[in-house]
Order: structure tokens, then sequence, then C-alpha cells
């Protein structure tokens, strides 16, 4: 995913609805955050969530690999995109 210049976020720039999700090196100046609307409850947009809680080297089912506090809300988004 690449977020367009405009739309990065900086750790100053970030706000509360903001997703935390950290691109590129944290030395380089090119560092950044992914910036778009987060699901609530989670630190990062819906993309971001799915990343985190569903790493790609995991092959387990899906019920497995999600965290039990965040299980509902990665439950729900299943859910409307299967709808
Ligand atoms: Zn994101």
């Amino acid at each position: 995913m690449i977020i367009p210049k405009a739309e990065r976020k900086t750790i100053q720039t970030l706000t509360e609805c903001s997703c935390r999700w950290p691109i590129g090196d944290p030395q380089s100046a090119e560092f950044h955050f992914c910036g778009k609307n987060k699901v609530p409850g989670l630190p990062y947009c819906e993309f971001h969530a799915r990343r985190a809680f569903q790493p790609p080297q995991t092959r387990r089912r899906e019920r497995e690999v999600v965290e039990p506090m965040v299980g509902g809300a990665i439950e729900n988004l299943t859910r409307k995109e299967t709808v």
C-alpha cells in the first residue's frame, strides 16, 4: 500500500482517528504513518488491522490467529466483506 505524500502522517500530525501503522525506515525522512481512518477500538485502519492480526506466514484458520481482545472487531470486518 502506497500512501500519497499529502496524506502521510508523521508523529506530529497523527490524530486520534489516524492509523498508526509505521511505513518506511524510522531513521529516514520518508518515514511516516498510514494515517487513514482507523477501526474503532484498534490503532490501525482495516487494511493494517488485518496485516497486524493475520500475519501472511500464518496459514492457520482465521479464528485461531485472531487475538481474543480484538476478535469482535475483526469478526465484524470479516462479516462486512462477505455479505
Ligand atoms: Zn493503515
